[in-house]
């Protein structure tokens, strides 16, 4: 995170002092052909020179000063290309890009997380993010994290993964503290899908492969097909060869989906996962995300009610906190905070209407 923050203020700096430069650049070039010609007219109306000159000497010195640009250009270049290389090799060497990491590697995870007195803050926020967050996963179930923008739900994503720390309190997995884990064995034993996904540049099959680097060509098509990717990939000329990058947002969307196929994790986190599909992908990805769900540790977050009503548990956030929990028929009754969201929901979907066509 320093990193990146110290990246963006050198990149900044650069900006302002180029800008600057092209300010008083610009401003030199323009006095110059303003002096030229009027050095050219006093010659030639004291008639040492031809009319034909002023072009001459404009002419010439657009060509001297051309160049002259196009080495400010390249100095410019030279500099972005430095700012870079520098903070990607800081950031390659970086020892902290999994830290703090332990080294507990247990042969395998049930997935059980408890999270007790749990408070976090971003680094580069002043506003507390997370509040006394109190919050028990179970394995083989599915905990839905429901709440308005903003509420806090991808940030708890993020601590589960151990991209951040908490502040205070404590995450343990299967009674482990999550900072005893190995980072690298940790994630290797986690899907995550994302409301957008990074896609690398390199071919679909390269893509879907990054699940597992030891997948064979058949688990990659078993995958895509389970992630309703394949019937479009063999259509297209260059088939898994096509640039993933090249795709559109639900087909990148179901490559993260076929990255978690092939790789088969305990514990799942999806967020928002289909967000960016269209109603038919929408309902065929939600087929094969309740055939993957079964047996494991599942956790999603999102703002449609197909995808939670289901849920075993519901945690509902409010401004960082847990509000309410229990299943979806406990905090309907509850009449809370839950219940709001969802009619609005509902209602947002028109479903009184939409059930007369259905
Ligand atoms: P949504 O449903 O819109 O995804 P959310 O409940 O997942 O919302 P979060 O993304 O967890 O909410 O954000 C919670 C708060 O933390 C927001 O106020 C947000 O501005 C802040 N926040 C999120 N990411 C960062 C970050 N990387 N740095 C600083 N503040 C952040």
């Amino acid at each position: 995170m320093a990193l990146q923050n110290s990246l963006t203020e050198t990149q900044l700096q650069t900006r302002r002092i180029s800008f600057l430069f092209d300010g008083i650049k610009g401003f030199i070039e323009q006095i110059g052909v303003v002096i030229i010609i009027i050095l050219t007219v006093y010659f030639v109306l004291r008639g040492e020179m031809t009319i034909g000159a002023i072009m001459f000497h404009i002419l010439l010195f657009n060509n001297v000063s051309a160049p002259i640009r196009q080495l400010h250009r390249i100095y410019d270049e030279m500099n972005d290309a430095l700012i870079y290389s520098e903070s990607f090799f800081q950031i390659m060497n970086s020892d902290h890009q999994i830290e703090p990491s332990g080294s507990y590697k247990p042969e395998n995870i049930t997935g059980k997380f408890e999270i007790k007195d749990l408070n976090f803050t971003y680094p580069d926020n002043e506003l507390r993010t997370l509040e006394d967050i109190d919050m028990v996963i179970e394995p083989n179930k599915i905990t839905a994290l429901v709440g308005l923008s903003g509420a806090g739900k991808s940030t708890l994503i993020n601590l589960l993964d151990k991209f951040y720390s908490p502040d205070s309190g404590e995450i343990l997995l299967d009674g482990v503290s999550l900072e005893d884990y190995d980072t690298a064995y940790l994630r290797d034993h986690i899907g995550l899908v994302l409301q957008k996904n990074h896609i690398f540049n390199g071919s679909i099959l390269e893509n879907i492969k990054y699940g597992n680097p030891d997948a064979f060509f058949e688990d990659i098509v078993e995958a895509a097909e389970k992630s309703y990717l394949h019937e479009q990939v063999i259509k297209m000329p260059d088939g898994y060869d096509t640039p993933a990058t090249s795709l559109s947002g639900g087909q990148q969307q179901k490559i993260a989906i076929a990255r978690m196929f092939l790789k088969n994790p305990p514990v799942i986190f999806l967020d928002e996962p289909t967000a960016s599909l269209d109603a038919i992908s929408t309902q065929q990805i939600k087929e094969s995300l309740d055939a993957i769900k079964k047996d494991r540790t599942v956790v999603v977050i999102s703002h449609s009610i197909s995808q939670i009503i289901d849920s075993d548990m519901i945690y509902v956030m409010k401004d960082g906190r847990v509000v309410e929990h229990g299943s979806h028929a406990e905090l309907y009754e509850a009449n809370g905070t839950y219940r709001k969201i969802f009619d609005s929901m509902a209602k947002s979907m028109n479903l009184s209407l939409m059930t007369e066509y259905i």
